[in-house]
């Protein structure tokens, strides 16, 4: 993953939401509530409130998601992510990577479907399953 500047309007981060967000940018897959915990004992966190409580935070701020799917969480890898209510991810079901996109198309198309039934349409989170292309190249 680059290292360019998204979220430029990140806001201050107490010290233990920097913890929780800095294990989740080392982690190369998503991770639960409970294994961050553990990466981050070391650090001093020890009960899972202060981590949830962090994790609450940094969804808000839109600088990571929840993987319902999972029960796990991702950063944000997308530019002004905030500025689209569609989060999209493909969930590789063999190594576990995810990658999140987005795609203008399919947010106009939910919209519209959803605008049709007289819903009113919040927030979407889109989680794919299948293989990513290095799995299914390795196969
Ligand atoms: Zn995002
Ligand atoms: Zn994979």
């Amino acid at each position: 993953m680059s290292e360019h500047s998204h979220h430029h309007d990140r806001p201050a981060l107490t010290r233990n939401q920097g913890l929780v967000f800095a294990a989740l940018e080392r982690a190369d897959a998503p991770l639960s509530a409970y294994t961050i915990l553990d990466r981050l004992r070391g650090e001093g966190l020890k009960a899972p409130l202060q981590v949830y409580r962090a994790l609450d935070k940094l969804v808000a701020y839109g600088m990571v998601h929840r993987l319902e799917s999972l029960n796990a969480f991702v950063p944000c890898r997308q530019d002004d992510c905030d500025a689209h209510e569609t989060a999209a991810f493909m969930i590789c079901e063999t190594c576990g990577k995810v990658a999140e996109f987005a795609d203008e198309t399919l947010t106009e198309r939910l919209e519209a479907v959803t605008r049709a039934s007289g819903f009113t349409l919040h927030r979407t989170t889109i989680e794919l399953r299948g293989i990513c292309a290095a799995c299914g190249a390795a196969q």
